[in-house]
């Protein structure tokens, strides 16, 4: 029978929660349990894709094309995991259904109500991932923070299923900050036991507590912290700060969390094996060599933004033994101050995200134009191979004024439209060219060397795309498109065969990227920023 185990927070977001959850994921995983995790989103979004993500973070794409929390993508990341769309439950979501039913007249006759018609959709919707997943243990995260309004409902669904699966197949976990007073170096553990009043207030008693610290707490810390939440004291756990993230699973493993969730749930006695798991960690620790990447984008404010793409240039710096610093570079500023275009000078390759909208455009475009014309390697992801059509078409093709109808909708050369199925469409809500789809490589290609076969699936998320029109004067100027979408239409990679490394994708290799088997176009993009920093003349992949 499958387990369930939720992770709460408390005090204030942004704690951690979501490397918490992935991190129990894989201490189960490396005791060979099967583990599925669920995100709750209480917002009352149907799903991220429309919020910004200089608010939110990046919107990340599950296979199936879910736009989804970027805590998917931590839970992809540390367990290897091809999540569902099904795997992020928002308000939005679940309201959504139930008045569809009771517009359906499911419910005839009967006033609907957030208990139990709201919290029985919730159920049903995290049990029905349950058994689809095959899971031993489905891990279900709930976003925000205990006590917010919006999250009550999916509390007390979580907490309904204590009575209905029942003591040893439910296991609550709890997650607060514990900050360490500046002045005095005093850890305080008051918040976090506010937090819990306010979990138990709600009919929550967790099982077990993890203080997320700058420090491992003390024994004091420890001892209230147990005291107050009516936990035994080995039930405590701390996250504390550590080099690198990937860290988390070995540092609370060694604390005997895993452990301790294991027994509860009637997994004890398993041997643990991290080997694969601590070896990345160790090439993530002790690099050899670094690169430094300028990343080029608009929303450079927050590095939540491109979270999935920081991590795929780190798990392919951790390939190349490499410490990957990554700077980010507002494209607005350099299109407004288009002389400081200079900053790029220190950098070992210049990097260009995905994005939407005017804002930024030129200046990224004017870095696409210093990666290309000092040959320092490129890499461009979907916005950042659009860009570069754009940039080539202006400076090597002579095609003045060519743009992205998504710019310059007037523009004399529209190099990047509208995909055709994409006209007329005006709902903005999961409207996009979304999720995996077949991408076919051509022989003799970078694009082929690095991705080793003649078809590969990537996630993609774009409304516009190459405009076929303009193939051939790109061809003649020297542009390879080295991939496409099945039926030819679609360019899905470009590459310029006469730099060391200029190459974009359509697709968001990132998505599919894990530690220690980075997607091919990153590791590509680190080794040749190498490989051009060690004065080699082509770079070499492995
Ligand atoms: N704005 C572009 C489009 O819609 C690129 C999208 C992206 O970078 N994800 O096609």
């Amino acid at each position: 029978m499958v387990k369930y185990l939720f992770v709460t927070g408390g005090v204030l977001s942004s704690v951690g929660k979501g490397i918490l959850t992935s991190s129990i994921g894989k201490m189960l995983q490396a005791r060979g349990i099967k583990v599925n995790v669920i995100k709750i989103d209480p917002y009352v979004n149907v799903d991220a894709g429309t919020m910004n993500p200089y608010m939110h973070g990046e919107v990340y794409v599950t296979d199936d094309g879910g736009e989804t929390d970027l805590d998917l993508g931590w839970y992809e990341r540390f367990l290897d995991l091809d999540l569902k769309k099904d795997n992020n439950l928002t308000t939005g979501l679940v309201y959504r259904a139930v008045i569809e039913k009771e517009r359906r007249g499911d419910f005839l006759g009967r006033c609907v109500q957030i208990v139990p018609h709201i919290t029985n959709e919730i159920k049903h919707r995290i049990r029905s991932v349950a058994k689809g997943s095959g899971a031993d243990v489905v891990l279900t995260e709930v976003g925000g923070t205990v006590g917010d309004i919006e999250g009550l409902p999916f509390l007390e669904a979580i907490r309904q299923m204590r009575l209905e699966e029942g003591y040893d197949s439910t296991l609550y976990v709890h997650v607060a900050l514990v900050p360490v007073l500046d002045v005095t170096q005093e850890m305080k553990t008051k918040p976090l036991q506010h937090s819990v009043n306010e979990l138990r207030r709600i009919g929550i008693q967790p099982d077990t507590i993890v203080a997320r610290s700058p420090e491992m707490i003390d024994a004091e810390a420890r001892r209230k912290i147990a005291l107050f939440g009516t936990i035994p004291e080995d039930a405590v756990f701390c996250s504390y700060n550590v080099g690198s993230i990937y860290q988390v699973p070995l540092i609370l493993d060694d604390q005997g969390m895993g452990e301790f969730v294991c027994k509860r749930l009637g997994f004890s006695g398993r041997n643990r094996d991290f080997k694969g798991w601590r070896e990345f960690v160790d090439a993530v620790l002790k690099p050899e060599c670094d690169v430094r990447i300028a990343l080029v984008g608009k929303y450079a404010g927050l590095t939540d933004a491109y979270v999935s793409m920081s991590e795929a240039l780190r798990h392919g710096g951790a390939k190349c033994r490499a410490k990957v610093s990554i700077d980010y570079i507002e494209a607005e500023k350099l299109e407004q101050n288009p002389d400081c275009i200079g900053v790029l000078k220190g950098y070992d390759g210049v990097f260009v995200p995905y994005g939407f909208g005017p804002r930024g455009t030129e200046g990224k475009i004017l870095a696409i134009k210093y990666a290309r014309e000092n040959d320092v390697p490129f890499l461009g992801i979907c916005y950042g191979l659009q860009l570069a059509v754009i940039e080539f078409s202006r400076d090597v093709c002579g095609l003045k004024g060519a743009n992205s109808t998504e710019i310059d909708p007037g523009s004399p050369y529209p190099v990047i439209d509208l995909m055709p199925e994409q006209r007329g469409i005006e709902i903005k809500g999961a409207t996009m060219r979304l999720g995996a789809h077949k991408v076919v490589v051509e022989q003799g290609t970078i694009g082929h060397r690095l991705y080793g076969c003649d078809e590969i699936y990537e996630r993609h998320r774009h409304r516009f795309e190459v405009n076929l029109d303009f193939g051939d004067v790109l061809r003649k100027n020297g542009l390879v498109f080295s991939a496409k979408s099945s039926d030819g239409r679609r360019m899905e990679m470009l590459e310029l065969p006469d730099r060391f490394f200029f190459f974009a994708s359509q697709f968001h290799g990132e998505f599919k990227s894990r530690p220690g088997r980075p997607d091919p176009e990153y590791y590509g993009f680190i080794k040749a920023c190498l490989d051009k920093k060690a004065g080699k003349e082509k770079p070499e992949f492995s």
